[in-house]
This record gives structure tokens, sequence and C-alpha cells, in this order.
């Protein structure tokens, strides 16, 4: 058997090799490593899949929050609704421009934030929202954007984990996640659904005006050259990533739909496991399994990924200290909160491999072992 691991990009590198390669010696023949044109047929591809027109790569998925977070103008002490069951780079970007994150719990089936938790947490100082589809699936935008629009909230969407994942809304129409916010953010970090060979990401949205906002903001503040108008960075997505993405891109819904098959065999496998929660699909949403993610039910999670880890399966927690129980937020003196969904599903969830090349031999022995150790 292979050897398993949570994410296998070397095999699924093997099975596009001589595209990748070739795109990348193109890169190195043509020495445009910044803003190459890589970059702009990237940025263009990008936004006919995603169906949205402004696409603003730059250099990772926590800077495009943090971008995105900026190009709004966002106030230190302006309150941000987000959940705390989420990667650190969520909040830790409010931190950095001294936002006020305030956490909201999450549905114990679905990880994403709920649209009661958001609603309750509103106050005069509520300027944004920003839902992350955890795992690979949708929060609740259609609740989310009716709160937003009823109290004037901006909405930015943490997409890291679900590109290529869709909602269908009551009218019937079905987008991509991260393009019904204002802002869209997404990470090419290497194990995601999207990932490239190295660092990137990009900021989505339908508004021009905003788009040249954030374009300026990620150049250094940049209207024209050495003119600074605005405080920005310097955060750029490379051509030799940009290169890899476009061959990736046009096997993202290949690689999903693998994913999404292993999703079905675990699911499967699992779902008479008293001890096992397997994954929920909310109504309305594909998943596209950027984690595949089970929570145990009186179970020892520490005892099953170490009886797994002797078996040869790997399996992580995503994540084991919420944001709002990380020591990082002390300077921003934030009130104690109670989310008890985060913290129960904090002791409870535990992540086993899910990627495009998982074939039958592995699922059924990571499967085997999983369903022997929780009897
Ligand atoms: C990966 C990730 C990010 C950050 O992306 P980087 O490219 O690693 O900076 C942000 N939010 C979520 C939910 C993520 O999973």
């Amino acid at each position: 058997m292979v050897p398993i691991q949570m994410v296998d990009l070397k095999r699924q590198y093997l099975k596009i090799k001589n595209e990748v390669d070739g795109a990348i010696l193109n890169v190195l023949e043509t020495t445009s490593f910044i803003n190459g044109k890589a970059v702009s047929d990237f940025s263009t591809h990008l936004g006919k899949y995603l169906a949205i027109e402004q696409v603003i790569p730059c250099a990772n998925g926590t800077d495009a929050l943090q971008i995105a977070m900026m190009a709004l103008d966002l106030q230190p002490g302006d309150e941000v609704i987000t959940p705390s069951f989420t990667y650190i780079a969520t909040t830790e970007v409010m931190a950095l421009l001294r936002l006020k994150p305030v956490f909201v719990d999450v549905d114990a089936s679905t990880f994403c934030m709920t649209a009661e938790g958001i609603r309750k947490a509103i106050t005069p100082k509520t300027k944004a929202i920003v839902p992350v589809h955890l795992y690979g699936q949708s929060a609740p935008m259609e609740a989310i954007m009716d709160i937003a629009k009823e109290f004037g909230l901006f909405v930015i969407e943490d997409n890291a984990q679900a590109i290529g994942a869709s909602i269908t809304f009551s009218n019937g129409k079905t987008s991509k996640t991260g393009t019904i916010g204002d802002i869209g953010c997404t990470s090419f970090f290497p194990s995601k659904n999207l990932g490239g060979y190295g660092d990137g990401g990009a900021i989505v949205t339908k508004d021009a005006a905003l788009a040249d906002k954030i374009r300026m903001i990620a150049n250094h503040g940049q209207s024209k050259r050495y003119y600074h108008d605005l405080v920005g960075c310097n955060s750029r997505l490379d051509s030799i990533q940009a290169a890899v993405l476009n061959i990736k891109l046009g096997h993202l819904d290949e690689y999903n739909a693998a994913r999404g098959a292993a999703a079905k065999t675990y699911t499967e496998a699992f779902s008479s496991n008293p001890k096992i929660t397997t994954p929920t699909i909310a109504a309305g949403n594909t998943h596209v399994f950027h984690q595949y993610t089970l929570i145990l039910n009186d179970a020892d999670r520490n005892g099953l990924v170490e009886y797994l880890a002797t078996k040869d399966v790997p399996a992580m927690i995503y994540y084991p200290v919420p944001a709002h129980r990380q020591k990082m937020f002390g300077f921003l003196n934030l009130p104690d909160v109670d989310l008890p969904v985060t913290d129960w599903l904090t002791e409870r969830v535990v992540s086993l491999p899910i990627h495009s090349e998982l074939d039958k031999e592995q699922l059924e022995h990571i499967i085997h072992h999983v369903n022997s150790y929780l009897k």
C-alpha cells in the first residue's frame, strides 16, 4: 500500500508533472517572476471559474484577509463578528489591525457560524461579519447576507478552505463561496484544495472601485509608480506560483470530486458506528471536503490518534485551541465569552486523511482501523 498522508502532494504532482514542469520552465525562460503573464492569466481564469469580475492575487490567505479589512476602512475598536472555531489567521489579522473580534458560536453539525449567534452579537460598534466556510462548505450565507443588509454590515468571506464549493439560495440562484459577500478571501497554501507549490492567496469582489483600492493596498498603496496615496503593504502572488495554479485550477473540480468520493466512502463506512458522527452537508450546499472531520461520541480521541499512528494512519485535530482561548488576544482585553458548542467540538473533532489521491486500499485500511478502535 502507498503510505497514507493527510495530503499527498507528490502523487498529485506526478499526474500533472509534464504540464506543471512546462509551465514553470516557461516562467524561468521569460524571467518575469513578478506580475508576469502567468499572474494575469491565472487571475482571469480564476475570475471565470468563480464567476466574479475582480480578482486580486496576493501573497497568501492571511494577507488577503488583512487587505480586505484595510480596504473596507475598518478602524481600531470596530467590532467584527467571526467564529472562534477557525484557523488563527481569520482573527489574527483583526488583532493586528486593532479591530475587536466578537466571537460567535458555531453549529454543532456544520461547524460554521450560526445566524442566531451573529444576531445576538451585533452592537452599535459592529462593522463587519467574517464567516468562515470551514472544512469545505458554506456558512449560512443567505441568512448572513440578510443580517448584513438589515444592519448595514460588510461581509468578508474566509474561503480559504472551500474554493469550488457552492450554495444555492432560496430563489434558486447558485453561487460559488467567496463571491457572495463584499469581499472573498482565499489561500493557495499547498495543502488547500487549490494549492500552489509555495504560498499564495487571492481576494475577489464584484465591486470595481473596491477592487482598485484592494490592488493599491496590496501594492504599497500606490496609485501610480512612486505615488503612495494609502498605507498599504507588499503582497504579491509570484509568477511561478501562478503558473502552477493555472494548471491546477483546470483540475480543481476533478480534485474536489475525488475528495467528495472519498468522503462518501468514509461516511457510508462510519454511519452505523454509534461512537462517530459523520460530517453533515447543509441543505443547499455542496461540500469540497478540505477536511473530513468526525465528531467522536464518548470515545478516547487521543487514544484513537495514537492507535491510528501505529497503523500508519495520520489523523489531526483542527483545531486544538479555539481563537477565544488563545493567549495572543490577551492584549485586546476581550470580554470572556461562552461558546459552548465551540468548546464541545474542540474536544471531540478529529480529521482523517482526505485528498484527491486516496485510493480504495488506503480508504479500506483507514476505515478498518478507525472502526476497530471505536468498537
Ligand atoms: C489557510 C487558512 C487561512 C490562511 O491562509 P495562508 O495562505 O496560510 O495565509 C485563513 N483562513 C483559513 C480558514 C485557512 O484555512
